[in-house]
């Protein structure tokens, strides 16, 4: 009898004569069904866009001819990045289909024998699975306790390994933590001789500042970006600044028509109108200072402090808080196993007012079950 094509321990001989042994050995990234949940796991921008903005999108992608390809210069796009989102004068930036795929770009150009990624941790998974999906060596260097930078860490770290890239998310996610700039700098200033550093601002627009006026102090500084958390996650475009002579080399490995004119189109429509999603990202600003200090007066909550659009919280028992508020259809992240220093921790991303009071009570409840039911 042939083995179940659906049974995840089937030892089918062809998978196992084609695919690669680390591939095979790979859980697949897992998505929760969110259906008919509230739903604050993923960082996503709970607003829509206004009806009459999406009418004139609707016109604008009517006029799209499907049957062309991109042209794979994408330069008008390009352009309108760079100039609404200040990216120094003769600084280029080169677009990903979301920065997924920038990371997994620099991954394939930066991959060769005994080369090394390295990145604080906790941190953004995909440094990790992107680099020894190309066969770099991932070195993670943990964050204090407090979610800060370990700054001597880290320069010992660099200093030991020379990684060829290293990657600083700047606020980090999942912690929310907003690392000190001059930290980061002299992280960048370390690695000079022998590799890149990518500041990774996709929390950029619910930050204080960007590091992007300082691209032309270091020719080793990439400073990626993307719209998914504005409010554009469905379209995925994300783009990176660098130094010309290295945005060249990552252009060879870029596949040609990586965006798809659809992407491009409602992209240049949303950076004219891009006034409507910072002002959503304004609001959630504020939001996010109201839930963050109504979650610290829950009692038996920590609460870190937040540059994103998400907050990072410490529960007595991660596991039953979020279970019980899966139970009265609330969605949040359960970070509590991802990594030691997470231990008990829930990552909520901020929602519409309506949906942080949702969460807010039933949190409320979910502390109440959590400490009082038997395990
Ligand atoms: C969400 C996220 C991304 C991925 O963004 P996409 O453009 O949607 O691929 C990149 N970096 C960090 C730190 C993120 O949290």
């Amino acid at each position: 009898m042939n083995p179940s094509p659906t049974d995840p321990a089937c030892l089918d001989p062809l998978v196992a004569t084609v695919i690669r042994a680390d591939v095979r050995a790979q859980s697949a990234y897992h998505v929760p069904d969110a259906a008919g949940m509230v739903k604050l796991d993923a960082m996503e921008n709970p607003y829509p866009l206004p009806a009459q903005l999406r009418q004139e999108l609707a016109l604008r992608l009517a006029d799209v001819a499907l049957n062309r390809y991109p042209v794979p210069s994408y330069l008008a796009l390009k352009q309108a990045i760079c100039r609404e989102q200040q990216v120094p004068s003769g600084y280029d930036v080169l677009l990903g289909n979301g920065s997924d795929e920038l990371i997994s770009i620099i991954s394939t150009a930066c991959a060769g024998d005994g080369r090394k990624v390295l990145a604080p941790e906790p941190g953004f998974v995909m440094y990790a699975a992107s680099a020894r999906l190309a066969g770099l060596e991932y070195v993670g260097v943990p964050l204090r306790a407090d979610f800060t930078l370990d700054l001597p860490a880290m320069l010992a770290a660099l200093a030991q390994h020379r990684p060829a890239v290293t990657y600083l998310a700047y606020p980090n996610n999942p912690t929310g933590t907003l690392f000190d700039a001059q930290q980061v700098l002299q992280i960048v200033a370390a690695a000079a001789p022998f590799g890149i550093v990518v500041v990774d601002e996709a929390y950029g627009p619910f930050a204080p500042h960007s590091l992007m006026p300082a691209l032309p102090r270091f020719n080793n500084l990439v400073l990626m970006r993307t719209v998914s958390k504005l409010g554009l996650a469905g379209i995925r475009l994300g783009y990176m600044a660098a130094a010309p002579a290295l945005l060249r080399q990552f252009d060879k490995v870029r596949p040609p028509y990586n965006i798809n004119v659809l992407t491009e189109t409602a992209a240049l429509f949303m950076l004219e109108h891009l006034d409507v999603l910072q002002e959503q990202a304004a609001r959630l600003r504020v939001a996010r200072a109201e839930l963050s200090s109504r979650l610290a007066q829950l009692g038996g909550v920590e609460v870190f402090p937040s540059a994103a659009n998400f907050v990072l919280i410490r529960v007595p028992d991660a596991d039953k808080v979020f279970a019980a508020l899966v139970a009265r259809k609330v969605l949040v992240k359960n970070a509590g196993r991802m990594h030691g220093l997470l231990q008990n921790c829930l990552r909520i991303t901020v929602g519409t007012e309506h949906e942080n009071l949702l969460l807010l009570a039933a949190l409320a409840e979910a502390l109440q079950v959590s400490s009082s039911a038997p395990d």
